[in-house]
């Protein structure tokens, strides 16, 4: 039981209760249980969960939860596996940005968007949208609960990543709330009466906070720059008979600057993503495909194509590379397909049909049922970014540590599945998932439809799976791998 919530007239609860109203103040054990766990662990049971709604409130709770000698962990829609915002002692307040939801500007004139850091990137989407304008980078799978605040914390990635990389690659300007409860703006609107247009001011501050998991500072807004909805779109999947030749593939698309997005499945997760998405025949995505291209008739088309390759499309011994053209006009994104198609060609890919990557853009942000995965097992993903010429080496050197833990693994029944990502033109991005049966933290509970989750039965506990001295949970503490997409190479993995 923590020290704080034990007592409930606590000076510390009693002042944040005055900032943000006690409705925004959560004591209640299962709300705090709920907080203290994130997608892959759970930490020590947090003290309370303060909810301010402006920058002020938000200013004036972190001042005095520091004065009182407590701990402060910022967290967004809560989506990371981080253990970013977990709290390591009972003195753990946790500042929830769930109620900073506003969009505050959305300046077309000079091309950017300020955002509270608690709005949603699936929030973000849907209000450009009918303006016609976009993120470069517009979020991830998680957009429907991430958020922008999170986002910027722990190097998020994906819709757009391959042309524009990632979120912290587009931001122009943050506000930031530090640990004495001052509040410091980065970019251009540091100067006085300054418009956020412009990330630096001086030394790059912007850069100084993205990617800090939250330890720099709680961010309270973010502007971001805006590009007009690329008009025209166009899909495409291959698949290869290799981790390497297909990893070659996607370093020559990412290079050309020719997509949006690409991306690979291993055999094993392409499975287990068609399993958990019934592609073809949800009717919110065949409307929106059909109503996302730039004429009915083409719509139609992609509507069609889409039903005909159902969800036996791809031979799931295979691994799989999905990518997104965009552009100004039909013929620039042609090009651009020309262009990939050849690389593929070249590296052995043979075209499938197109349903991952264009089901994906219809319908970006899904229900969260995949923090489970299809059969109620849970999983938490390591990151590795390397450059193009390593890409290679990383993946067969993860695959020889792998072997031998082999054993140890089906004893635990831990598998691995894998993904690539191309981050703009420069960057390459390893990321092995592991999965394993195991029962579920509050979150696994609460964050899936409940619909989804009555197919589902919750596993035994498996604690051997993650037992401290099993390598893929000691893994977490190796710079080398990092379930942070925030973090680098270290060269020991692959010695
Ligand atoms: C089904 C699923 C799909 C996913 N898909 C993707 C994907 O496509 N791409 C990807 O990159 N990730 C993905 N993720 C991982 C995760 O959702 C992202 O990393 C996301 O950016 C987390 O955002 P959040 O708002 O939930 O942050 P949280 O999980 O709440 O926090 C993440 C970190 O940021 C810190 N933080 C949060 N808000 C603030 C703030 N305002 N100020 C300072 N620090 C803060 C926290 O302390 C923590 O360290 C996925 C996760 C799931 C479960």
């Amino acid at each position: 039981m923590s020290t704080v919530a034990a007592e409930t007239n606590h000076p510390l609860l009693t002042a944040l209760a005055e900032v943000v109203g006690s409705d925004n103040l959560l004591l209640d054990v299962d709300q705090r249980k709920l907080y203290s766990c994130d997608v892959y662990s759970e930490g020590k049971l947090c003290a309370a969960v303060v909810r301010p709604t402006s920058a002020e409130q938000a200013a004036t709770a972190v001042r005095i939860i520091a004065e009182h000698g407590y701990s402060i962990a910022p967290r967004g829609g809560g989506m990371s596996y981080t253990g970013g915002y977990i709290p390591i002692n009972d003195t753990t307040v946790m500042v929830d940005t769930g109620a900073m939801n506003q969009i505050l500007e959305i300046n077309e004139t000079d091309m950017y968007v300020t955002v509270q850091a608690g709005v949603t990137w699936a929030q973000l989407y849907e209000a450009l949208k009918p303006k016609g304008l976009r993120l470069p980078f517009f979020g991830t799978f998680s957009g429907i609960r991430a958020t922008v605040g999170g986002g910027m914390s722990n190097g998020a990635l994906f819709f757009g990543t391959a042309r524009y990389g990632t979120g912290a690659d587009n931001v122009l300007g943050l506000e930031v709330v530090l640990a004495d409860g001052s509040r410091l703006r980065t970019g251009q609107a540091a100067v006085n009466n300054g418009k956020p247009f412009f990330r630096t001011y001086g030394p790059d501050l912007t850069g100084l906070f993205t990617h800090d998991a939250g330890t720099l500072g709680l961010k309270t807004e973010a502007t971001l720059r805006l590009i007009q909805w690329p008009p025209e779109s166009a899909y495409l999947s291959f698949v290869f008979k290799g981790a390497v030749e297909i990893a070659g593939a996607l370093s020559a698309v990412a290079r050309s600057g020719a997509a949006e997005e690409a991306y690979v499945f291993d055999p094993g997760s392409t499975a287990k993503n068609l399993a958990d998405a019934d592609i073809a025949s949800d009717f919110k995505t065949l409307t929106k495909v059909i109503r996302g291209q730039s004429s009915l008739g083409k719509g139609l088309k992609a509507g069609a194509k889409l039903v005909a390759a159902g969800r036996g499309f791809v031979d799931q011994d295979l691994f799989s590379l999905h990518v997104v053209c965009a552009g100004r006009s039909e013929a620039a994104v042609k090009d651009d397909v020309a262009i990939v198609r050849r690389l593929a060609e070249e590296h052995n890919g043979e075209e499938i049909p197109n349903s991952i990557p264009m089901a994906a853009r219809a319908n970006p942000f899904q229900p969260l049922n995949g923090v489970l995965g299809a059969d109620g097992d849970r999983w938490a993903a390591l990151n590795s970014k390397v450059p193009h010429s390593d890409a290679a080496e990383i993946i067969t050197g993860f695959d020889k540590i792998m072997e031998k833990y082999q054993a140890e693994m089906d004893a635990t029944g831990v598998f691995i599945t894998r993904l690539m990502i191309a981050i703009d033109t420069h960057a390459f991005s390893f990321e092995p998932v592991f999965h394993w049966f195991d029962s579920w933290l509050p979150l696994h509970k609460k964050i899936p439809e409940p619909s989804h989750l009555k197919k589902l039965k919750e596993p035994a506990p498996n604690a051997a799976a993650t037992e401290p001295n099993c390598l893929w949970t000691s893994s977490r503490i190796n710079p080398a791998m990092s379930s942070d997409h925030s973090m680098h190479k270290n060269k020991d993995i692959v010695d």
